[in-house]
């Protein structure tokens, strides 16, 4: 997931590379302070660079899968993640784009430092692809659409152990609570 641009910076705007990310793994965030450490696998789907003026622009549809724990029954669950990425890079060389000054020395603190193209020519695209897979990973995964996760009573898995507790957790005598509650309600009313 890192590129050598120099061959596109030297060319003219327009011109594109098509790349393909296949079945690529990223362990992003550091994991201190709080921060979420995520590891992604079976990282695809097509990269696709085109030189504008002044950036390269990177447009991408990639698919990957997380693990997490489910948000239900707390088992581990396989997550599947989509983004489609639109990202402009910054060439900190300038001499490559015909000399100019390039927009990273005018406004450096504008640029996130992931974006920004190094004097090697190398596009990373490790950590913009993290940042999204981080941001489109669901904060509350599931190991199955219909987990029943675990029951509140009991605290059974319920995928595993058909508990009882669910059919008797609206006590009859309660029941009959609700139903003279309302009636005073109209009857006051
Ligand atoms: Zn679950
Ligand atoms: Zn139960």
């Amino acid at each position: 997931m890192i590129y050598n641009v120099s061959g596109l910076l030297s060319g003219k705007p327009g011109e594109s590379r098509q790349h393909e990310i296949e079945n690529e793994r990223l362990t992003f965030g550091h994991g201190g302070q709080g921060q979420k450490r995520s590891s992604f696998t079976q990282i695809s789907g097509p990269v696709r660079m085109m030189k504008t003026d002044r950036t390269v622009l990177v447009t991408a549809d990639i698919e990957a899968v997380t693990h997490a724990s489910c948000s239900r029954c707390l088992e581990p669950a396989t997550v599947n993640v989509s983004v489609a990425l639109e990202e402009e890079f910054i060439p900190k060389n300038a001499d490559l784009m015909g000399g100019r000054k390039d927009r990273s020395q005018d406004e450096d603190g504008f640029y996130d430092p992931a974006l920004f193209i190094d004097e090697q020519n190398f596009l990373d695209l490790r950590e913009v692809l993290g940042q999204a897979l981080t941001g489109a990973t669901q904060i509350a995964p599931l190991c199955k659409d219909d987990c029943l996760g675990i029951c509140p009573v009991c605290t059974v898995n319920r995928n595993e152990i058909q508990c009882t507790c669910a059919q008797n957790s609206i006590d009859p005598r309660w029941e009959a609570l609700a139903g003279l509650m309302v009636e005073g309600a109209e009857s006051s009313g």
